[in-house]
């Protein structure tokens, strides 16, 4: 049986919850009249360390969402380049939270706001048929005026009716290891010592709480996608300090500006629009996505034009675009061949270090 849409949110993670809630806020209307599917039942595992930076608990504020999942408060960074040691003290610099609740949350508020939710629905296709967009789901076909596009790294919506081209990828394999509730730690660990040898990227490894009980969440992050398997699983095991625990990897879709992100009647927002190449963070970019989307759509719909001729430009002159911009330029140096000279660079100063860190962040200063 056809349906018939004024709007349909694809994807129910941070970005299409972002979305949905920014939109209830600024056009509750058009929000009363707005679906949300997503192929997967809440909760929902996905493959993701979890780190929440403190800009992404000011958009949470913005959003009106209250943080109540377990989430591990770190104090201290350590960051780990070749031949030298960094530790830093900064308070409440990142939460980890498990994605698993905290997207559970999310989609919870967003159903508190009036959208309207369906999970376990998959688009299998999307197609345009004249001003209408067409997608093809487990529930029949959905005919919609507009589509946002929030369904990850691989997004169907993009795909399908934005563009074909695969764009830039990342890859990263995680795995998390049980620790004593004695060892528990306040502080998370960025390795780039591996760079020099070649790996565009890090290691990490942060806090968690699986179930209540301590972890160390720790994955390996590379800009090259290919052929860098044997490395990754080297640089996970030492990591892991050999344990054989069960491992996930997932791509992530990296920003570059001059990518499409709309297309008449279709928005792209998160990982299917693209986020930081530098280190891999998405949930702070794919929640201010959701409030530029949120107010493009709010605009589109009043005033009857559900083009979006603006959104890109309005999406790359951004504070989120600008950074997002800098963040691949930055990606681009520390992991080309100049790497190793900008990290010596950036070893020199712990002014410099912190500065940077608390721009990362979204924290004045
Ligand atoms: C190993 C790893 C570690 C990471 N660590 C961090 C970190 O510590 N901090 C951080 O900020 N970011 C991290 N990221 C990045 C972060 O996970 C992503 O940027 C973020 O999840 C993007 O959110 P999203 O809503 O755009 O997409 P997603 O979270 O991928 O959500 C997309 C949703 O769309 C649904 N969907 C997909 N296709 C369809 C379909 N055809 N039909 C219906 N539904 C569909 C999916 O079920 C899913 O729920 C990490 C990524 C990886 C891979």
């Amino acid at each position: 049986m056809e349906q018939s849409r004024g709007l349909v949110i694809v994807g129910g993670g941070p970005a299409g919850s972002a979305t949905a809630i920014a939109l209830a806020r600024v056009a509750p209307a058009l929000a009363a009249r707005t679906l949300l599917l997503d192929r997967a039942a809440f909760p929902r595992d996905k493959t993701c360390a979890g780190g929440l930076i403190p800009q992404t608990l000011s958009i949470l504020r913005e959003l009106g969402v209250e943080l109540t999942v377990p989430a591990v408060r770190v104090d201290h960074a350590r960051v780990d380049v070749a031949g030298e040691r960094i530790d830093v003290d900064s308070p409440g610099c990142c939460w980890v939270i498990r994605r698993r609740e905290f997207d559970a949350m999310l989609l919870e508020a967003v159903r508190g706001h009036g959208v309207e939710v369906r999970e376990s629905v998959r688009v299998r296709g999307a197609r345009r048929d004249g001003d209408r967009i067409v997608l093809d789901t487990d529930c029949g076909e959905i005919r919609a005026r507009a589509v946002v596009g929030a369904d990850g790294s691989g997004s169907l919506v993009r795909r399908s009716l934005v563009t074909a081209a695969e764009g830039w990828l990342a890859r990263a394999v995680m795995c998390d290891v049980p620790i004593a509730a004695d060892e528990a730690p306040s502080r998370f660990e960025f390795d780039f010592r591996a760079v020099p040898e070649g790996l565009a990227g890090y290691a990490w490894s942060f806090p968690c709480l699986i179930d209540g009980r301590p972890h160390w969440n720790v994955g390996v992050y590379s800009l090259a996608r290919r052929g860098e398997g044997a490395r990754l699983g080297r640089l996970l095991d030492e990591r892991a300090q050999g344990r054989e625990l069960p491992r996930k990897a997932h791509p992530i879709r990296l920003y570059r500006g001059r990518e499409a992100m709309s297309a008449p009647g279709v928005l792209l927002v998160g990982d299917a629009a693209g986020v930081d190449a530098l280190l891999g963070e998405g949930i702070s970019f794919s929640l201010q996505f959701g409030q530029l989307a949120a107010r493009t759509l709010a605009e589109g719909f009043a005033a009857g034009d559900l083009r979006f001729a603006n959104y890109d430009r309005t999406v790359r002159r951004s504070a989120m675009g600008r950074k997002l911009r800098r963040l691949g330029f930055a990606a681009r140096m520390m992991y080309g061949p100049a790497g190793p000279l900008w990290f010596r660079v950036a070893r020199l100063s712990r002014r410099a270090q912190i500065t940077g860190m608390n721009w990362y962040n979204g924290v004045a200063h």
